[in-house]
C-alpha cells in the first residue's frame, strides 16, 4: 500500500498568488491532489462550478456541515467556505500530498484534527505589491478590494501559527521552494511512524543478541 500523504494547507493574503502556485504545483509534480472547497459567494467571470469551487447557497452549506460532510469551514468576508471531507481523506489514503488552499481560521482548524499536516503561509514581498496584484486582477470592487486589504492585516497576526513562511516573488522559485518543503517535512518524525517503527523492530534482535 502506499504510503500516506501529506496533508499541505496553503494560505496567504488575497492576491498573494497562491492560486498560481497551486496551479503551478499541480502540474510540474505528480504527487498533489488539490482539495475543490465549497462556497457561498458568487463565481467570479471564468469560474466553473466543480472546478474552483461548489457553488452553493447557505442552506446547503450549513447541511453539509450538519452533516460532518467538512473537515472544517470559516466565514470569510460575508461568505462561508469550507473543505469536504470525504476527497480530503480518500486521497491521503491513496498517497497523494492534498493541498488546501484555504485562510488561516480554517487551517488552525486542520491543524487541530490533523496535527501532522504541514502548514505554509505565502506572503507577496511587501503591502504595497499586494495592493498592486489585488487590483491588477481586475475581478473585485473597490469595495472587496479594500475588505480583503483589511482582512489581510488580520491575517498577518497569525502568520507565526504556519511552519513555514515562503515569500511569492518570482513564481518559478516559489513553486520550488514550496515543493522542496513538501519533501524536506516527509523526513521529520512525525510523518516517518512507519520507517521508526520498522528499524526499531529490525533493532531488536541486535539488542537481545547483545545481552
Ligand atoms: P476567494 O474568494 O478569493 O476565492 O477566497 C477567499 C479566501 O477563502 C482565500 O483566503 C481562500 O484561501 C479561502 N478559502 C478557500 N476555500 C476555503 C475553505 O474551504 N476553507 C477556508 N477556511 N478557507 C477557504
Amino acid at each position: 500500500m502506499a504510503d500516506k500523504g501529506i496533508l499541505i494547507v496553503i494560505s496567504g493574503f488575497s492576491g498573494a498568488g497562491k492560486g498560481t502556485l497551486v496551479k503551478r504545483l499541480l502540474s510540474d509534480y505528480d504527487n498533489y491532489a488539490l482539495s475543490i472547497s465549497m462556497t457561498t459567494r458568487l463565481p467570479r467571470e471564468g469560474e466553473r462550478d466543480g472546478v474552483e469551487y461548489f457553488f452553493t447557497d447557505r442552506e446547503q452549506f450549513e447541511k453539509k456541515i450538519a452533516e460532518n460532510g467538512l473537515i472544517e469551514y470559516a466565514s470569510y468576508c460575508d461568505h462561508y467556505y469550507g473543505t469536504p471531507r470525504a476527497y480530503v481523506e480518500e486521497q491521503l489514503k491513496n498517497g497523494k500530498d492534498v493541498i488546501l488552499e484555504i485562510e488561516i481560521q480554517g487551517a488552525l482548524k486542520v491543524k487541530q484534527q490533523f496535527p501532522e499536516c504541514l502548514l505554509l503561509f505565502v506572503t507577496p514581498p511587501s503591502a504595497a505589491e499586494l495592493e498592486r496584484r489585488l487590483r491588477g486582477r481586475g475581478t473585485e470592487t473597490e469595495d472587496v478590494i479594500a475588505k480583503r486589504l483589511a482582512r489581510a492585516g488580520t491575517e498577518a497576526q497569525g502568520m507565526e501559527a504556519y511552519d513555514y513562511i515562503v515569500v511569492n516573488d518570482d513564481l518559478d522559485d516559489c513553486v520550488a521552494e514550496l515543493n522542496r518543503l513538501v519533501d524536506a517535512a516527509r523526513r521529520a518524525p512525525v510523518r516517518s511512524q512507519d520507517l521508526i517503527r520498522e528499524i526499531r523492530e529490525e533493532l531488536k534482535g541486535y539488542v537481545k543478541g547483545a545481552e
